[in-house]
């Protein structure tokens, strides 16, 4: 790995449940409708709990929270930026008190293994708490030298009410990406957790509580996108959504946006990653790359190198060392620390990617290793190779979000190029080499936010992330997507008489 983690204590294999309403004022709240949902677990297909369900009515009340949170003159408009900082590493300092408890949780609530949720996931979301809380004191406008008698400055002032809107595949690590920004930059938020996983995310409210962030600052709204999301992304009073997952619901959102306030919009969406090997590798190293770089987290990673291009005259080889490698992963109980691949989310998500298996037998493609479901409880999926892929094949081009990989020949660089881009997406891209010029011409041709060389996966707080085309819009993380959160404001004010 490109970076050292820690290894993980014993789990909590049935974590009691502590949060499971609604999350206003610092408050924990029925629904107005007093509906509630199930969230299952995936690797039994158990119902773990019922959670408060969010409509409308519940929106209303968390933005009213939030935009009194935000008032001139509000705690939270007052406070010192170095506070909010503090604040924010405060709640760090809580997660890794907390670490082994919401690692459970999020295998429990998620499948993933929970060695990756301890590590992988808390690794990421603790780091991006303390990366946003570095920022919060040193975010600085700019004094201009305007023509005329003047002294003009810019202020970057928060946005204000944000939604935010994520996904089910990493769920308190994309708590935290979105959150930490917004929080260390001064804004307000109404977050809404993915309906098939809300507990990490409750639960982490109950720590923004216990941190101290004033009343309103952050609110939690549990349920479905339809009416929970929808209610977000129209609202007139929310000054910004920021949606993590699919294109087909990104668009919804950026629509929403121009139908209702003109919202600003950040979307991080889908993807069909290509990651490029040359004939120069190290094999062995490369297949344990492209390995990880499509099953990590079961394949449900929106920048998974989805189309794993080899250069012609290392193909074969490649192929079976990929397949031999596919067949060494151990499927199971995902609180098993010998385990590294758990369930897929739900049903639905395992019927598509079995469909999507179909359609590349179908199609031509030779299924190499794979293609099966495991057992009968729980939402098990054998890694699955593909070999003679061809580009306009299904499963070449559409984002199967599952442990698939596809493995495509090719025989020079700009023929190359052409097809690697040959998508609507533009997420991530990976290329494997140790020829200097040809990384170099590969970086440049690549139409995607990030290129990693000789990794895959690589993410962290101090890195923007994000996507060309139907990939998404603007970046975040880094000190990009701190600028997301901000509006600036010019500030000219006349003077008696300016020298240089
Ligand atoms: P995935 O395929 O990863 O489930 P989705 O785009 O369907 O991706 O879901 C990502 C998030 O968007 C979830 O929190 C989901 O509830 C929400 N969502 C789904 N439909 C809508 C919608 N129409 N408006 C707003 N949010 C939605």
């Amino acid at each position: 790995s490109y970076v050292a983690l820690p290894k993980p204590p014993e789990p909590f294999t049935s974590p009691e449940i502590r949060c499971n309403k609604i999350f206003i004022n610092n408050e924990w709240v029925n629904s107005v409708s007093g509906k509630t949902f199930k969230t299952i677990n995936p690797a039994t297909g158990d119902v773990i709990t019922e959670v408060a369900e969010g409509d409308k009515a519940d929106v209303e009340k968390a933005v009213a929270a939030a935009k009194e949170a935000f008032k001139f003159g509000s705690p939270w408009r007052r406070m010192d930026a170095s506070k909010r900082g503090y604040l924010l590493n405060k709640l760090a300092d809580l997660l890794e008190r907390d670490r082994t408890y919401i690692a459970s949780l999020e295998t429990l609530d998620n499948g993933k293994p929970y060695t990756h949720s301890y590590a992988f996931d808390m690794e990421g979301t603790i780091n991006v708490l303390r990366y946003c809380a570095g920022w919060a004191d040193k975010i600085h406008g700019k004094v201009i030298p305007m023509d005329g008698d003047v002294f003009a400055y810019t202020r970057h002032e928060p946005v204000g009410v944000c939604g935010q809107i994520i996904p089910w595949n990493f769920p308190v690590l994309m708590f935290m990406w979105k959150i930490a920004p917004a929080l260390a930059t001064g804004n307000t938020v109404i977050l809404k957790p993915a309906e098939q996983t809300p507990l990490t995310a409750l639960y982490c409210a109950q720590l923004i509580k216990e941190a101290g962030f004033p009343p309103g600052v952050v609110n939690v709204v549990p349920g479905f996108g339809p009416s929970v999301g929808a209610a977000i992304s129209h609202h007139n009073e929310i000054d910004k959504v920021a949606f993590t997952g699919s294109t087909e619901v990104g668009k919804l959102i950026q629509q929403a946006s121009g139908a209702s306030n003109l919202k600003r919009v950040s979307l991080e969406l889908g993807g069909k990653s290509p990651n490029i090997i040359l004939d120069d590798v190290n094999i062995d190293f490369a297949v344990e790359n492209a390995h990880f770089a499509i099953f990590f987290n079961m394949g449900q990673v929106c920048c998974a190198g989805s189309r794993t291009f080899v250069q012609e005259s290392i193909y074969n080889e490649f192929l079976d060392k990929s397949a031999t490698r596919a067949t060494k992963r151990v499927i199971g109980n995902p609180f098993d620390l010998s385990v590294d691949h758990g369930p897929q989310i739900d049903e639905i998500q395992l019927k598509k990617i079995q469909s999507f298996v179909e359609s590349g037998k179908k199609e031509g493609a030779t299924l190499v290793t794979g293609g099966s479901r495991v057992g009968d409880k729980g939402y098990f999926i054998q890694p699955t190779v593909f070999a003679d892929v061809k580009d306009d094949m299904k499963i070449a081009k559409e984002e199967i979000f599952g442990p698939v990989q596809q493995i495509i020949k090719f025989k020079d660089l700009d023929e190359l190029i052409e097809r690697a881009n040959n998508t609507v997406y533009g997420l991530a891209s990976g290329v494997f080499s140790n020829d200097i010029d040809k990384i170099n011409y590969l970086i440049q041709g690549l139409r995607t936010g990030v290129v990693w060389v000789n990794c895959y996966n690589a993410m962290t707080g101090q890195t923007p992330f994000g996507g060309y085309k139907m990939s998404g819009h603007g970046r975040e993380l880094g000190e990009y997507g701190l600028q997301a959160y901000t509006e600036v404001k010019s500030v000219i004010i006349k003077v008696p008489v300016k020298n240089s």
